[in-house]
Order: structure tokens, then C-alpha cells, then sequence
């Protein structure tokens, strides 16, 4: 992986698939949004003719004169557009730990068809739902309906699991659903019980399966099948990622446009039948950039460099938290990374930090080695990202590494960054 630090698509990158009827058809939905109508009804009066144009390719020119669709204007049209018809308001906590009404999706938001040859599940496999209570949850029992397939709700308490892992087994569980730090848990676990489940297939959603996770999980079935999406409780499910992909690389759903550039990636989706979620140029918390896959799915490849303006500041440099936490999670020998932030000054928590730790979680039996897991994470890191490795040199204090149990959000992602009291290190 290179230096996620300075990588950054170039401008105007626009990646996906969307003919003119379909831009119509979103641009219409956008319009229930009553801010938004002004614009997308002159829009829709000066794109040329409906009929003729209809199946040509939108190009970027077709998207500029457009508007960007917050949060709650997607909100308001999804509203607007789902009266009478069942629907789910999902409240998701995102990589922050805050808890907000995020979108409203439509109950018959896709069907397998739509998802090309992304096919996890196949009729009479059993589903263990580790996923938590929200979208991804409800996305995950919709397509289980879809396929023929019993589900079970996991227990809250996780660490019970292995201890039903029998009857688990006895009812034919061979899938399982959940966040990658949660299902490398969730293997480890099993092992350490004796009492693997026979699992063909993983769900993934949520954050980077780093390499630690697909080690756990191929520990429990060498030849299981990783399935992943991209989504985020704003958009649903963007980009997913399919068992021979290279790790890292998710490929975008068809009906899809995103526009790349510095500033941010902007996400258009169609209205038609099968979409998850109609949006008009809605902008993604996260920085993605346009990628290569050793596939040959026509649909384009791109990688998640992390969220977007997440940064912290150490001793005048400014620093990306993901990028730092992907660089130290690159290896098999830990679960995931999060950053210790030892502030400067006690009452700005989140201000400039005198000191910035890594914590890796090391995996259970994992290969030992002079310096131990922390201190090869820390070289990674410092190899990757050049802006700290100056700090560093400077100031050999500023930058240490721990090896212990990540700190996780309530509902079971890691949490980024822990800040800590002044004496840590
Ligand atoms: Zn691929």
C-alpha cells in the first residue's frame, strides 16, 4: 500500500455508468426535496430532449449544473417520494459514536438481480447476524429474504456465542454477517473454544478488513468465501468487494456515478427500479480513490483511503487517522489499529497533541519476532507516512506504540482515536 497520506485522485475523476433517464429519474426524486426544486426543475427543462437523449451516457458537464443533495434533503425527498409505502428510518452512531436519524430507505430497496454476480448467499444456507442494530442489519435480513435464507439474530454479548457454537452447528449455520473487528473476535474466539462452525461464506461491512481479520476468518475455513460492501448509513451500500478481488479493492454497484477530486467524492444513484437509495451528487464522508482489480468485472474498481478531513495535529503536523491506522493494521499478525491522542493542553482534548500513540490488537498465537507486534507497526507507519516520521525525528517522544485490546464504540466498531491522559506511553 502506498503513502496514504499524500494520495488524492485527480481532479475530475468520474467513475460509473448513468444514461441520461436515469439522471432524469434521480433529478426528479431530488426534487421532492423542496430546496432542491427550483434548480432541478430548470435542469430538467434544459437537458435537452427526454426522449432522444434518454439512453446517452451522463457525462460530467451533465452533473456540474447540478445541485449537491445534503443529508436531510435526501431525507425530505425520500419522504416525499416514499408516502404510502413501507419504508425504514435508519439511526446509525457512523465512525463517530453519535446517534442521528441518517436516511429513510425504501423496503423493497434491491433485488439480487440488481447486484450482478455479488451472490454471498445461496437458497437453505443459515445466516448468524452478528451485524448491529441499523442499516446494514436490515440490508443483510432483506437479502437473506431475497435468497432463501434463515437468519439468527446474534446475542448482544458476543462472547456468548461459543458457547452455542454447538447448536449453532446443529442448525446448519455455515454464514455469518458482522463488522470485521467483531467477526475476527468472533473466529478467535471460536478457536480458542475448540468448536469452530463450518462457514462457506463472511459478510463484511462497516471498516477495512485489514489482513488480521481475513487471517482470523481463514483460520476457521482456509477456503472461506469473503463478501463485502462499502456503504455508509447516508448513501447504503456503494461498492462491494468479491472474493478474488485483491484486499483493499471494492468494485462500484452499477446505477452509480461518483465524482473524484480533492476536495471530496460526490455520489450520484439512479431512480430506477432495484436502486437502494436515489441520491444526486451527495457527498461521501470518506476519500476514495479510482483503482485496479486483477478481475475482469466491467464495474470500476476503487479503494477507501478513510474518512475525509479526519486528521489530528502533532507538533505542527497534521496527520490522517486512517491512513495512519491502515499502515499499522497492514499484517496478518494484528486484528486492527486505533490512535492514543495525548493532547497539550488537558482542556482542549481534541487540540494539538504533544504526544500520538498507535495501539495494535496482536492476534492470538501470532508469529513472534524481535520488537514485538507494536514496534513493527510503528515501522510501518513511520515508512509510509513521511510527515510523522519528521516529527519523530525531532522529537523521538512525541510517537510511541502499545500492544493491547482495541477500545471499540458501543455498537462494535473500533474506536479511531482514544485520548488519553499526559503520562501514557
Ligand atoms: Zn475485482
Amino acid at each position: 500500500m502506498s503513502d496514504t497520506s499524500s494520495a488524492c485522485p485527480p481532479a475530475g475523476t468520474v467513475l460509473g455508468d448513468l444514461t441520461m433517464a436515469q439522471l432524469r429519474a434521480t433529478v426528479c426524486w431530488a426534487a421532492g426535496s423542496r430546496e432542491l426544486a427550483p434548480v432541478c426543475e430548470r435542469w430538467l427543462r434544459s437537458a435537452g430532449d427526454g426522449v432522444r437523449e434518454g439512453a446517452r451516457r451522463v457525462r460530467p458537464g451533465d452533473l456540474a449544473a447540478l445541485p449537491q443533495m445534503t443529508r436531510e434533503q435526501a431525507m425530505e425527498a425520500a419522504r416525499h417520494r416514499l408516502r404510502g409505502r413501507p419504508g425504514h428510518y435508519l439511526v446509525s452512531s457512523g465512525t463517530t459514536g453519535v446517534r442521528a436519524v441518517r436516511a429513510l430507505t425504501g423496503r423493497d430497496a434491491f433485488t439480487p438481480g440488481s447486484l450482478g454476480d455479488w451472490r454471498p448467499l445461496r437458497p437453505g444456507d443459515v445466516l448468524l447476524n452478528c451485524l448491529p442494530a441499523g442499516g446494514a442489519y436490515l440490508h443483510t435480513e432483506r437479502l437473506a429474504d431475497l435468497c432463501g435464507v434463515h437468519t439468527v439474530t446474534a446475542p448482544t454479548d458476543l462472547t456468548a456465542l461459543a458457547r452455542i457454537a454447538g447448536e449453532l452447528r446443529e442448525i446448519g449455520v455455515n454464514a455469518v454477517a458482522g463488522l470485521p473487528h467483531t467477526l475476527a473476535v468472533l473466529a478467535e474466539d471460536l478457536l480458542a473454544h475448540g468448536n469452530p462452525l463450518p462457514l462457506r461464506t463472511v459478510l463484511w461491512t462497516g471498516e477495512h478488513l485489514s489482513p488480521g481479520c481475513r487471517a482470523a476468518l481463514r483460520e476457521l475455513n482456509p477456503r472461506v468465501e469473503l463478501w463485502g460492501t462499502y456503504s455508509a448509513s447516508e448513501t447504503g451500500a456503494v461498492a462491494a468487494a468479491f472474493p478474488g478481488c485483491p484486499p483493499g479493492v471494492l468494485h462500484l454497484w452499477p446505477g452509480q456515478v461518483l465524482e473524484l477530486s480533492a476536495r471530496g467524492c460526490l455520489l450520484t444513484r439512479a431512480a430506477a427500479p432495484g436502486a437502494a437509495r436515489p441520491l444526486l451528487r451527495t457527498a461521501l464522508d470518506d476519500r476514495l480513490a479510482a483503482a485496479r482489480c486483477t478481475c475482469s468485472r466491467v464495474w470500476p474498481a476503487v479503494r477507501v483511503l478513510g474518512r475525509a478531513g479526519h486528521t489530528v495535529r502533532l507538533r505542527g503536523a497534521e496527520l490522517p487517522v486512517d491512513g495512519l491506522r491502515l499502515a499499522a493494521a497492514d499484517s496478518a499478525e494484528v486484528t486492527g489499529a486505533q490512535l492514543l491522542a495525548v493532547p497539550a493542553d488537558p482542556a482542549r482534548p481534541h487540540g494539538p497533541l504533544s504526544r500520538l500513540g498507535l495501539r495494535v490488537q496482536p492476534r492470538p498465537g501470532g508469529a513472534a519476532g524481535p520488537g514485538g507486534a507494536e514496534a513493527r507497526a510503528a515501522a510501518r507507519v513511520l515508512a509510509r507516512h513521511p510527515r510523522l516520521r519528521a516529527v519523530a525525528a525531532r522529537h523521538p517522544d512525541a510517537f510511541f506504540a502499545e500492544a493491547a485490546p482495541l477500545a471499540l464504540l458501543s455498537y462494535g466498531k473500533v474506536r479511531p482515536v482514544v485520548v488519553v491522559a499526559g503520562a501514557a506511553g
